[in-house]
């Protein structure tokens, strides 16, 4: 069902779409599949809705979230199967996204109180400069399949904070999870046209968002090639964008790091997710007199990860998302080994286990620069390695000429710690810590890893404008 002016509803066109369980093809609902027309419907209950949302409470605002917020943890579990069920990450991962799905809220919720405004000295004693921070307006939110929960609120929680209404648009493979959420937002009682789900044609409703001058907003998580395009687009009506968009992480080691823990973080690091996450590790690179000694610990530590459904207890790594994602992994191990690489455990497509893709966590040592995994996001379980001698040379080879989203530095040297942290161009680093994704940080991209930041006090600014104003009371 569609979520519109506070009911749920059919697509105009009466179209419906089945959603799949990746780990065995199983149909595990059936949903609405909506276009242009249904969007018009959300833009003009948004815009209705935009009139006395703007002017709601921070107090108020802040109780409904809060309201959202408690529904979602009465839901934990149940939302967390969901996500399993259709995008095929193991349960335990998924409970995990759910949590941090709140903890966005549970932010946001905090955040709406401390939208202040400003007062700057004037020239002249009888003027008085104003800046206040007003909502942009109707937001139109894309989001991706791999984290079904914690993209949607990410943008949902900041934008109703700010007082803007949402039209959300999760992607197509996983909107169950994104419906589930609508529910808690229709019992919490949110005000009708304040935040619509149109499921169905992404480009049919990117486009018609984008065609509307009265949504000033689209803030959009996905591939940085669709990222592109709508940016592009978005110039039409110079609307504001935020764009959360592909990385291809590095992870360094260091000779003096602590080769057990750099081992274990690698391994969460790349793996979670079967590698299908935009902060995933998709380079490693290992001092070489340490290269054998971590290599060996990394290895004996994936050769341990167990591939299955996501709903059985043991699942380490769940399939990939579709075929499209086994053709690129296939194609980056082949071109790897081509030009030289060894596959150190690995290197298979799993045979005869259910209907699902899946794809054994692989390592490639020997990488070199000129092959495609080590300049092309894979997003899969696959990881080539490189050796550095020098930290200079270590740094230039993990800035990547096109990506700058996240990046991983292991050193039990605090000043090599700063040196690389002020040199990596990143917008996330993670110093001997490969998960830092947290509610409260600015989680976001440099170069063609994006704009703008989600997240934190950061993440609010992207749904509020400032409004300059100057009185003359001479
Ligand atoms: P995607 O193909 O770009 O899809 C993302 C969203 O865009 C989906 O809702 C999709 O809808 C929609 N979409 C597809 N084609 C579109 C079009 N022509 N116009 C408008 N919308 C369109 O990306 P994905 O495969 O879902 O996600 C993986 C990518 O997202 C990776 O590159 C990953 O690095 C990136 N990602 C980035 C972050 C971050 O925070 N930086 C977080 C997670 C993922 P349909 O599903 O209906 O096609």
């Amino acid at each position: 069902m569609l979520y519109i002016n506070g009911k749920w509803k059919v697509a105009q066109s009466k179209e419906r779409m089945s959603v799949y369980n990746p780990a065995n093809l199983e149909i595990i609902g059936e949903v609405a599949f909506g276009g242009a027309n249904d969007v018009k419907e959300a833009i003009q209950a948004a815009s209705a809705a935009y009139k006395s949302w703007k002017k709601t409470s921070a107090d108020e605002k802040s109780r409904y979230l809060n309201k959202i917020s408690s529904l979602l943890k009465s839901m934990e579990e149940e939302l967390a199967v969901t996500i399993t069920k259709e995008m095929g990450k193991p349960l335990k991962e998924s409970l995990g996204e759910v949590k941090l799905a709140i903890a966005y809220i549970d932010w946001y919720a905090e955040e709406a109180k401390r939208i202040y405004g400003e007062t700057i000295p004037a020239s002249s004693p009888d003027k008085r400069i104003l800046v206040l921070q007003e909502p942009i307006g109707i937001t139109g939110a894309i989001t991706p399949w791999n984290f079904p929960a914690a993209m949607v609120t990410r943008k949902l929680a900041p934008a109703l904070a700010a007082g803007c209404p949402v039209i959300l648009k999760p992607a197509s493979t996983t909107p169950l999870t994104a419906i589930k959420i609508f529910e808690a937002i229709d019992e919490a009682g949110l005000p009708k046209g304040v935040a619509n789900l149109v499921i169905g044609s992404s480009s049919e409703i990117a486009q018609t968002l984008l065609d509307s001058k009265e949504v000033r907003k689209l803030t959009f998580t996905g591939s940085t090639e669709i990222g592109k395009k709508l940016m592009s687009e978005a110039s039409r009506t110079v609307k504001k964008v935020s764009m959360e968009l592909g990385g291809h992480a590095p992870f360094i080691v260091f000779s003096d790091a602590d080769l057990e823990k750099a081992a274990e973080a690698a391994v969460a690091s790349k793996f979670r997710n079967a590698g299908q996450t935009c902060v995933c590790t998709n380079r490693i690179y290992v001092h070489q007199e340490v290269a054998d000694e971590f290599t060996n610990k990394f290895v004996e530590k994936v050769k341990r990860l167990k591939i299955g459904n996501g709903m059985e207890k043991d699942t380490d790594i769940g399939p990939l998302i579709n075929e499209d994602s086994l053709a690129k992994v296939i194609e980056h191990v082949e071109d790897a080994e081509q030009k030289g690489g060894l596959i150190v455990c690995g290197g298979k497509k799993v045979e005869n286990y259910d209907k699902g893709v899946f794809y054994e966590p692989t390592v490639i040592q020997n990488a070199n620069e000129s092959m495609k995994i080590a300049a092309e996001e894979t997003f899969g379980p696959v990881v080539p390695i490189f050796t550095f001698k020098t930290e200079e040379e270590a740094i230039e080879r993990a800035n990547h000429p096109d990506y700058g989203l996240a990046s991983y530095c292991f050193t039990s040297d605090l000043n090599r710690a700063f040196r690389v942290m002020e040199s990596l161009e990143y917008g996330i680093i993670g110093i001997n810590d490969s998960m830092p994704t947290t509610a409260q940080a600015p989680f976001g991209g440099v170069k063609e890893s994006g704009v703008g930041r989600e997240g934190g006090k950061y993440g609010i600014k992207e749904y509020l404008e400032e409004k300059f104003v100057s009185l003359n009371i001479g």
